[in-house]
């Protein structure tokens, strides 16, 4: 088992169709106690319970501070250490650029972006002080071509954000024994895109992907659980495409 006793804390984790839940179930099956983090509508102790015994569900707000360090503080406290963290939660909103307002702006570029400074913020000294940790930021293909299929450019821009953050944590607590890496996943069937790609679209954008289909959330889930295992102990501050080859370059 490539996560044995480890302590995995995965953001944006319950949605039961999301990369968040896929990581969770291969994390749980390669011996990791997860720890799913979401908002409270989203159930997260509920769709702890789906993974089996000794796992928890923990409800946080990933734009929050104070919620953030809260629910960090919660897992130190029950489980003792925190060994894992995904960087999961997201939103995308489809906006052309004139369209796009400060609401839409904050929205999406609180969740990915601060979110995930917020949360490193919340697990960073835990780590430093075991002096070991793993940190997996999902970003998108969208921070790196321009936009993906679907988000607006505020979407591809806090997702490039994401890569920048990533690396510069990566370079800071490299010294700590803490990795801390990105997947750019492409387009992936999850609730995020369900229903939004009209049937006269798919074929093309088949067309512009060499495996000739779109993602499944265990595509990505994989790419997730073998950075944060040693198999990539040696790996910092990298990103791993995971889009079928819509992007090779
Ligand atoms: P999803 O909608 O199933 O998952 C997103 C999760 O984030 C949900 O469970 C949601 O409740 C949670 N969330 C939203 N706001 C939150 C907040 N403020 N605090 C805590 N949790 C919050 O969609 P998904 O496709 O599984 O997306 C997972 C990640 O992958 C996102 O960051 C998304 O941008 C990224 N991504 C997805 C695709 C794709 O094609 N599906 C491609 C590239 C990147």
């Amino acid at each position: 088992m490539l996560l044995k006793n480890k302590v995995a804390l995965i953001t944006g984790g319950a949605g039961r169709n999301g990369l968040g839940f896929a990581t969770a179930r291969m994390m749980a099956a390669q011996g990791a106690r997860v720890v799913i983090l979401d908002l409270a509508r989203a159930e997260p102790a509920a769709a702890a319970t789906l993974l089996g015994e000794g796992h928890l569900g923990v409800v946080a707000d990933v734009t929050d501070k104070a919620s953030c360090d809260a629910a960090a503080a919660e897992i130190l406290q029950a489980l003792g250490r925190i060994d894992i963290l995904v960087n999961n939660a997201g939103i995308t909103q489809p906006r052309k650029t004139l369209d796009i307002t400060g609401a839409d702006y904050d929205a999406v570029l609180d969740v990915s972006l601060r979110g995930t400074l917020y949360m490193s913020q919340a697990v960073l000294p835990a780590m430093r002080e075991q002096q070991s940790g793993a940190i997996v930021c999902i970003s998108s293909v969208s921070a790196q071509r321009g936009g993906g299929i679907l988000g607006g450019p505020h979407y591809s821009a806090a997702k490039a954000g994401v890569l920048g953050l990533a690396r510069a944590m990566a370079r800071e607590y490299g010294k700590d024994n803490v990795r801390i890496n990105c997947v750019t996943p492409g387009l992936i069937a999850t609730d995020i895109n369900k229903g939004l790609i009209p049937d006269d679209k798919l074929q093309g954008i088949l067309d512009g992907i060499p495996l000739n289909r779109i993602g499944e959330p265990n595509d990505v889930a994989g790419c997730v659980v073998f950075l944060a295992s040693d198999l990539a102990k040696y790996l910092t501050g990298v990103t791993l495409d995971v889009n079928g080859g819509m992007l090779i370059h």
